[in-house]
């Protein structure tokens, strides 16, 4: 008997992990496919990637679904569209030889017109990035309501990334649950407390070696156009509305700017300089260590010797030149035993020195995207109204007013009441976020900045805007379903993409190649030429597919592509000052 089938899968799944050259199981999947299949069991799989995690969720979840009810039956989330994609791609080549099961990934950066779209037609499992998956819950979608199994793969990220309230409004929406599956690297706390408010008696198994490197920080890096690093910033400062952190920047001058801009638009923010006297110096020290001030703005000189305990986030505004100067500048988050985060945001072109770093302290980046302003608002949101349950009203005289209060307010509903407070808190990020770009996928050229904070004008540090027009903005990224399972290594692919479209190497940046499919950085303006040389092409007795990666993804399959940019509705908006609040 076949390895696989004596898990209990079905004959058509196992013909395609036979297809894919799956001869044994991996140890997640031996452990995790019997307790899975059985459809009632929660379940904790301790596992990283490259563990084989996709397939122990992915195939008891296609054997699962009822293939008569389309709707959707199981929703995974995961932290990025890169896993996304990845996800829904394995979900296809497992499903090959079973009729009927329809899938569908949803992330933000692509036309949630054309997902919606998508959905109507019927799907059974949804795979999804956090922010988009409310917002289509919000726009009514995707119906909770039919949902037996929900999957939350690589939890600690989506945690890290700040995701815990959308966790929470899934599991708390999906009051059909039949079981939850949660895969995650680590186990930090918050995940626990996830298993422990929505899991019933999880099976927890643990594969492979536990984190090395600084287990405690969690290393992320975002790749936006040089020239939106500010307004990247902003979001990253957004989107995370208690953080503590210092932001290193390389130069004086943009460790100046970077923060008269942002304490213009209202942030409580100081810059540590060289300029500055050593009671200045003291002063901003003395407030951001009582916590008077949430940011710290410095150059690594002016840094030096700064040890301040609980800063949840190091924010690289660029990354260092020097990488063990990103060992010093991440090592002041993640202090004893508490866990921190460390923020880069690079462009295109600083790829390979992530891959130096991952090297240098043996550790695993994690590419995220910037949050989208839908994201922002609603992680404010969240927020604000956890402040306002949190509320201390034990002290203080509110008897005297309350009469007057009630009478007052007697006739304006609760909802009136509490859309009004969400309106004052929140009438300035919504207008600002109203018509945000997507910061992920952004071509400077013509589009300059469209969110702007009054009259200020800093547009990235000059030597990067001249270098990077120049060249990287220039770049866009492919997703092409051949890997080196079909055989290639890095040489051959190379030879294969530019044979066949018939371009120069030159063209070309990154490779990035995984099993199953790879990416290929390449200059826009061949983009196109290489797309209609590839895509549809028969390599091995299969089509191949090439599209524009970041939102771009087709289904093997599918009528047409979908469209790719988020850019519906973009106006020029004009940014009002903004209050920000911070504890
Ligand atoms: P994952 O951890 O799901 O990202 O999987 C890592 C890689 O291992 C993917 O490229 C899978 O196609 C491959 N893989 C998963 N299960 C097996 C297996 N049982 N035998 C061989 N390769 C596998």
């Amino acid at each position: 008997m076949n390895a696989f089938e004596a898990l209990g899968l079905n004959e058509t799944l196992v013909q395609a992990v036979t297809d894919m050259g799956f001869e044994t199981p991996t140890e997640i999947q031996e452990k995790a496919i019997p307790v899975l299949l059985s459809g009632t069991t929660d379940f904790i799989g301790l596992a990283q990637t490259g563990t084989g995690k996709t397939a122990a969720f992915g195939l008891p979840l296609l054997q699962l679904i009822e293939v008569e009810n389309r709707h959707p039956q199981a929703l995974i989330v995961c932290p990025t569209r890169e896993l996304c994609l990845q996800i829904t791609n394995d979900l296809e080549t497992f499903k090959k030889h079973s009729r009927g099961v329809f899938t569908e990934a949803v992330y933000g950066g692509a036309s949630i017109m054309m997902q919606i779209r998508n959905l109507k037609k019927g799907v059974h499992i949804v795979v999804a990035t956090p922010g988009r998956l409310i917002d289509l819950i919000e726009r009514k979608a995707i119906d909770l309501q039919k949902v037996k199994y929900v999957v939350l793969d690589e939890a600690d990220e989506m945690l890290n990334m700040g995701f815990r309230d959308d966790i929470d409004f899934v599991l708390k929406n999906t009051i059909n649950r039949e079981s939850t599956w949660l895969f995650s690297a680590t186990m930090p706390s918050e995940v626990r407390a996830i298993s422990r408010n929505y899991m019933n008696n999880p099976k927890e198994v643990t594969v492979g070696r536990k984190n090395s490197g600084n287990e405690n920080i969690d290393h992320q890096f975002f790749v936006v156009p040089a020239s939106q690093r500010y307004e990247a910033l902003k979001r990253l400062i957004d989107f995370n509305p208690g953080m503590y952190a210092i932001i290193f920047t390389r130069t004086k001058a943009d460790a100046h700017e970077v923060s008269e801009r942002l304490s213009k638009a209202g942030y409580e923010i100081e810059a540590l300089h060289g300029d500055l006297s050593q009671q200045q110096r003291d002063k901003v020290m003395g407030r951001f260590r009582s916590k008077n001030l949430q940011l710290l703005i410095a150059t690594d000189v002016a840094a030096r010797g700064i040890d301040v305990d609980g800063i949840t986030h190091v924010i690289n505004f660029e990354l260092p030149d020097d990488m063990e100067v990103y060992t010093h500048r991440s090592g002041r988050t993640g202090r004893a035993g508490k866990t921190g985060i460390c923020l880069s945001i690079c462009h295109s072109r600083e790829s390979y020195k992530i891959k130096s770093l991952e090297r240098m302290i043996n550790a695993k980046f994690h590419k995220v995207d910037v949050p989208s302003g839908k994201d922002v608002c609603r992680k404010q949101f969240f927020h604000f109204m956890e402040k306002l349950m949190d509320a201390d009203v034990s002290h203080g005289d509110y008897e005297t007013y309350m009469p007057d209060l009630i009478e007052k307010f007697a006739d304006v509903s609760k909802e009136e009441v509490l859309q009004r407070v969400a309106a004052l808190e929140f009438s300035h990020f919504l207008k600002y976020y109203e018509n945000a770009d997507d910061l992920n996928k952004m071509d400077t050229r013509g589009s300059d900045r469209r969110q702007s904070d009054r009259g200020s004008d800093m547009n990235g540090s000059r030597k990067e805007r001249t270098s990077f027009n120049r060249r990287d903005s220039g770049y866009t990224r492919l997703f092409i379903n051949l890997g080196t399972k079909d055989g290639f290594y890095k040489a051959s692919f190379l030879q294969f993409i530019l044979d066949e479209s018939n371009l120069k190497k030159e063209v070309l940046g990154k490779i990035d190649m995984r099993d199953m499919n790879s990416w290929v950085e390449i200059d826009q303006a061949s983009a196109g030429q290489m797309i209609k040389s590839i895509d549809g092409k028969r390599y091995n007795n299969r089509t191949v597919r090439m599209n524009e990666a970041d939102g771009g993804f087709k289904r093997p399959n599918d009528e047409g592509g979908r469209s790719d940019r988020a850019t519906e509705g973009r106006k020029r908006i004009y940014a009002p000052k903004e209050r920000r609040s911070f504890k």
